[in-house]
């Protein structure tokens, strides 16, 4: 998509701080980070948000994979971490492409606020 952020980002566009790229995703530091670990991850192509992903499509699995990979290399599996999508207004998405936060290096509360 011409003017969305994330579509930037994934095209190079617009810089980012990339810890994990393939053909399909991208994973980036957040600008904002709210934990001491804090990754987005993106798929490249443009889906509004999980409610335009179809049935079949193999994007979410690919991304918790890599969010697995990421947990590892960022050393917060042992101590654990939280992935999180925030869908439509109420539940927080500011970007409207999806993406998922990977949290992690302090205790996070819950329920979230
Ligand atoms: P959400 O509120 O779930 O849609 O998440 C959007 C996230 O994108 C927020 O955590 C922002 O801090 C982050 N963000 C916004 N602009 C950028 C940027 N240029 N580079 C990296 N992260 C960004
Ligand atoms: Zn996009």
């Amino acid at each position: 998509m011409e003017d969305c952020l994330f579509c930037k980002i994934a095209r190079k566009e617009i810089p980012a701080e990339i810890v994990y790229e393939d053909d399909n995703i991208i994973a980036i530091k957040d600008i904002d980070p709210q934990a001491p670990i804090h990754v987005l991850i993106i798929p490249k192509e443009h889906y509004e948000s999980i409610l335009t992903v179809s049935a079949g499509n193999n994007i979410i699995s690919e991304i918790h994979i890599i969010a697995n990979r990421l947990a590892v290399k960022f050393g917060i599996v042992d101590s654990g971490f939280r992935l999180v999508n925030n869908c439509g207004e109420n539940g927080g998405q500011t970007v409207d492409h999806l993406h998922y936060h990977l949290l992690g290096g302090r205790s996070l509360s819950w329920p979230p606020g």
